[in-house]
């Protein structure tokens, strides 16, 4: 059998048009652990080591062992007031949701707070990483119950977000990403949220006439997963959906594929390999359907979803075969449910998080945040006949063993 390897795909990290600019060292963005003035001091000690050291060494290096400092302290934040609520600006609901979760899980914000300020006051409106980083900050040092994403919000409308309107979530979650990703300069920290949240896959092909197979590497930030089987039956736990996700799918008809070795187009056989996971998984419940006459429905259906996945133990060996090199173990925890309540036209998103440090689970509905119990996010598995009932929407799971350090616990 011959084995085609074509050019890298990406299937769903559309590229947005971002700002690149000039860009200074980050300064006044960080969190204290400690108080003001404590701060100062470790930072004027951080700062005369450096002038001592500068004799020895290179200007460079003594910055760069201060920035090494500064980055240390200020990757421990995150310590008070973490559940903050967010007032709905506009029907913001769907991105006040997307925001918790950016916010509660400290890999990303231990990115975030690393990025370079914007030198320039109009490209500080216009940097979505900074906006967000500005957001965080207000939420973490004030004593505020719930804050304004105003500045934000404004810094997202000149990114073509629409303000009252109903978002879906996974569609407004790829934009963010993508403005995130897009706005950040250090090629340093775009790679490691790049790692935080890329999927890899290796997607066959089988010519059913020839057997030629050819392969396809391609990479997804969220993994969109049925709500029907091939066979148009219910799926009922996000175990099976994921194995209906990986099944191999016989492509006939329209669906065939230009085989280069018949020199036509013939049906094939496609299966899709799971090669890397990535830290943060976001699993997207197929929930919204397109049906004749372009009316969009919600599927209602009970979907069990559970706290703890492993893919080892879900996937064949076919399906799940991580690179030895990257010691994937794929095992994962559930971190947040982004929940969506009414029908496909109206409706209301909030999110159900677990709390890094406090080990609890707390719901984040616009301005009001409360804690909740396992119960109350199971009730999130959704009912059949209950169509305006909550349902889970975004899974959001972490990976248990990290190799990667990304904040110290
Ligand atoms: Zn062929």
């Amino acid at each position: 059998m011959q084995l085609i390897v074509l050019a890298e795909n990406n299937r769903s990290c559309r590229q947005l048009v971002g700002i690149k600019s000039a860009w200074l060292m980050g300064q006044g963005v960080g969190r204290p652990l400690e108080s003001k003035s404590q701060k100062l001091d470790e930072f004027q000690s951080m700062n005369a080591e450096a002038h001592q050291t500068d004799e020895e060494e290179s200007t460079e290096n003594a910055l760069e062992n201060l920035n090494q400092q500064l980055k240390a302290i200020f990757g421990k934040a995150d310590l008070r007031n973490e559940a903050v609520g967010l007032y709905n600006i506009g029907l913001s609901c769907c991105l006040n949701s997307l925001l918790q979760v950016f916010f509660m899980n400290r890999h990303f914000t231990m990115i975030l707070r690393r990025i370079q300020v914007p030198f320039d006051p109009e490209e500080k409106k216009l940097s979505v990483p900074y906006q967000m980083l500005l957001l965080l900050e207000q939420m973490q040092r004030g004593k505020q119950k719930s804050v304004h994403p105003l500045d934000l919000v404004k810094c997202l409308v000149k990114h073509n977000m629409k303000l009252f309107v109903l978002h879906d979530a996974s569609q407004l979650f790829l934009q963010l990403w993508n403005l995130i990703k897009d706005q950040i300069a250090n090629e340093e920290l775009v790679e490691r949220l790049t790692r935080l949240y890329t999927i890899q896959l290796q997607e066959y092909l089988v010519c059913q006439k020839c057997s030629l197979k050819t392969r396809k590497d391609s990479h997804m930030v969220m993994l969109p997963l049925p709500m029907f089987d091939v066979n148009f039956h219910r799926v009922r736990t996000l175990e099976d959906s994921l194995r209906c996700f990986f099944a191999p799918e016989e492509l006939t008809e329209e669906n065939t594929f230009h085989c280069d070795q018949c020199h036509k187009k013939t049906s094939c056989v496609r299966s899709t390999k799971l090669t890397s996971l990535p830290q943060t998984l976001i699993l997207h419940l197929m929930r919204f359907c397109t049906k004749e006459g372009n009316r969009t429905w919600k599927i209602s259906h009970s979907l069990v979803f559970p706290q703890s996945l492993d893919f080892s133990q879900i996937l064949t060996t076919e399906q799940y075969h991580p690179d030895a090199q990257n010691q994937d173990d794929g095992l994962y925890d559930l971190f947040a449910v982004v929940a969506h309540s009414g029908s496909a036209d109206i409706g209301h998103y909030c999110a159900y998080i677990w709390s890094l440090i406090k080990h609890k689970w707390y719901c984040f509905n616009d301005s009001s945040v409360c804690p909740v119990s396992w119960d109350d996010v199971k009730c999130t598995y959704g009912k059949a006949h209950l169509h305006w009932g909550e349902t889970a929407y975004l899974l959001v799971y972490l990976k248990r063993n990290c190799n990667e350090l990304y904040f110290d616990p």
